[in-house]
């Protein structure tokens, strides 16, 4: 027999979409109270939420007549028909949180607008109504929601702890909070006042107060627009990269979303900043037209879906790189005080090697930005180095004749900030090598810094930026092997290379087909050539390959990536080299727009300061 499901059960369904734990309907009361143009929102909640949520703002309130209706299923004030979806304004248009909540809670709502002298208290439970009185009441609207799935315990026992709804809904919050700095919100969990933003529209005050000190200190602002497009927000310097994306935040038009085309978009953009398996701190706005995005595609509108997302996805990508490419992020040995308080002695420890591949917050010295030009490229003052000039000269210092490739000094534009700073006469004459350490390490005294360069990394980035250039500019030169190596793949890596043939082509191989899976390499980009025998190059760029996922990237990003590759094959294996050729590595990396990161993301130089010695060594005490 067929039967028509009364209201209340219709009700208890449709919240299984929308009210999945208490954080869902924590998430649709908040966005209702940000639609209603509240400038103060509180969330309250108990027990993770399940035994009591409260959420309170000072928005418009309901009006008296509309206070039953904002509890029917698809009832809402914000649409009237399909096409305001596409110049939609609000958070909210399915109109069912209400009624969902209510259904598989007991709610009660008080509420008041602005015009009415007094308020409406209204209680319903399961969805049905028990209560409907005036009360007085500030504007603005007040909703409780107790013992959520009381009365579906079937649904209940899909609840986890209250300790992890709990955090659900914090993390919630910290979202809310970052996607809307101009309103203040207040969180408090189990009557203890988790945080609170001020509200003052300052986006970067609310990464302090939610992430505290530390990360606050170590982002830098975005803010980017294109063909009606516009980015803004805060990035992470990679000395905060994360194990998850979890941190990767996005708000298309003021919502929170979570869309693997933004991460990826981001990542790509964070390409030579982050190392494998690490991601990036972000908090992105991104505002796009309405009538581009579509919201209605998830009914916890988490997900959207965008018109032009090759566009935006190239937007985002450029943005970010042009962003951290500007910045000067070089990974520093010293460490912040709670580290040091955990540990002993600088050189004592196992984990010395790994804690140094990870990059911590530069220093002022690091992060000096040039901030004043008296000539034109004369001189330069520079943050954290007080009035100290970085004198300028016309012509950069010749490379020396072995080393002069296009990619000479010459050739880089006298406007790039970053080159100018380093390849200074004065900067570059200050570099003294001091030598070598663990065959792959160079003690580099400049200034008051010892600077560390790896060898492999930095080569590896010369290479890589030689082979891109060459790329970009249509001057790929392949050196032909002779003989050329045969090499027998695998059937995986055979079809592996077959999705990629015509990306390696361009960069500079030269690969022939010789049947039975069988291939002849007969030529290798010119920037690798001679470092590693083409057999063993080859086998680990598809070994490399096959365990990342390029197919669905675009095809300039799998070009980078194929190149990074390379270059990372190339250079592989303790290579001796000559104090000579570290000095002519020295001057063409220092040439380069990133000189800090090799293409996988590993910091090529880091450094320590004076400073810090003299502390390790105790004549500083502080
Ligand atoms: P939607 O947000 O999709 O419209 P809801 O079920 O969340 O649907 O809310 C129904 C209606 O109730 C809203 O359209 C709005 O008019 C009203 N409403 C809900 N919460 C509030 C609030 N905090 N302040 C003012 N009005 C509210
Ligand atoms: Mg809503």
């Amino acid at each position: 027999m067929i039967r028509e499901l009364d209201a209340v059960t219709v009700d208890q369904i449709a919240a299984g979409e929308v009210v999945e734990k208490p954080a869902n309907a924590i998430k649709e009361m908040v966005e209702n109270a940000i639609d209603a143009g509240a400038t103060h929102i509180t969330v309250e909640i108990e027990d993770g939420g399940i035994s009591l949520m409260r959420v309170t703002d000072d928005g418009e309130g309901i009006a008296p007549d509309d206070v039953r209706r904002a509890f029917l299923r698809h009832a809402t004030s914000k649409i009237t028909q399909i096409n305001d979806l596409y110049s939609l304004h609000t958070l909210g248009f399915r109109g069912e949180a209400l009624s969902s909540i209510a259904a598989v809670a007991r709610v009660e709502i008080i509420t008041r607008t602005q015009d009415e002298l007094s308020g409406i208290r209204y209680c319903i439970e399961g969805g049905r109504e028990v209560l409907y009185e005036e009360v007085g009441a500030p504007r603005g609207t007040t909703i409780i929601a107790r013992n959520l799935f009381y009365n579906t315990p079937a649904r209940e026992k899909f609840l986890r702890k209250p300790q992890t709804e709990g955090s659900h809904v914090a993390d919630l919050m910290e979202h809310m909070a970052l996607s809307h700095p101009e309103i203040a919100f207040r969180f408090v969990n189990n009557h203890v006042d988790r945080f609170h933003t001020a509200g003052t529209g300052d986006l970067k005050e609310n990464i302090y107060r939610i992430y505290g000190r530390d990360l606050a200190a170590a982002v830098v602002p975005i803010d980017c627009e294109q063909n009606g497009m516009r980015l803004s927000g805060y990035l992470g310097e990679p000395s905060v990269n994360r194990g998850s994306r979890s941190y990767e935040l996005f708000f298309v038009n003021g919502r929170y979303i979570r869309d693997k085309v933004l991460s990826m978009a981001l990542e790509e953009g964070y390409r030579e900043y982050v190392m494998q398996h690490k991601f990036p701190f972000a908090v992105l706005s991104l505002t796009v037209p309405t009538d581009e995005v579509d919201v209605n595609v998830h009914p916890s509108k988490m997900e959207v879906r965008f018109r032009r997302v090759r566009e935006l996805s190239a937007f985002i990508t450029g943005a970010v790189h042009e962003v951290l490419s500007g910045r000067e992020m070089l990974a520093d040995v010293l460490r912040d005080e709670k580290e040091e308080q955990r540990e002993g002695l600088l050189f004592a420890e196992e984990n010395e090697a790994e804690r140094y591949a990870i990059p911590h917050r530069a220093e002022p010295f690091e992060q000096m930005r040039i901030v004043q030009t008296t000539k034109p490229a004369e001189k330069l003052y520079a943050y954290g180095l007080k009035e100290t000039p970085f004198i300028m000269s016309d012509s950069a210092p010749e490379p020396p004749e072995h080393q002069r490739t296009e990619m000479t000094t010459a050739d880089q534009p006298a406007t790039d900030p970053l080159t100018e700073r380093i390849l200074s006469e004065t900067g570059r004459e200050e570099y003294r090598i001091l030598g070598q350490l663990f065959d792959t390490y160079w003690l580099i005294a400049y200034r008051d810094r010892l600077l560390l360069m790896d060898q492999h990394a930095a080569h590896e980035k010369v290479n890589y930026e030689r082979m891109m250039k060459r790329y970009h500019e249509h001057a790929v030169i392949t050196q032909l092997i002779d003989p050329a190596v045969v090499l027998n793949l695998t059937s995986a890596e055979y079809d592996l290379l077959q999705g990629f043939l015509e990306v390696f082509q361009k960069l500079g191989f030269e690969i022939e087909d010789f049947g039975d899976r069988a291939i002849a390499l007969r030529g290798i980009p010119t920037d690798l050539y001679g470092a590693a025998s083409g057999q063993t190059l080859f086998k680990d760029i598809l070994d490399e390959l096959s365990e990342e996922q390029l197919s669905d990237r675009d095809p300039q990003a799998v070009t980078m990536r194929i190149a990074g590759m390379a270059c990372k094959a190339s250079v592989k294996g303790n290579t001796p080299m000559t104090a000579e050729e570290v000095n002519a590595l020295l001057d063409e990396l220092l040439t380069l727009e990133n000189p800090y990161h090799c293409p996988h993301g590993r910091p090529t130089i880091i450094t320590m300061s004076k400073y810090e010695i003299d502390k390790r060594f105790k004549r500083i005490v502080d």
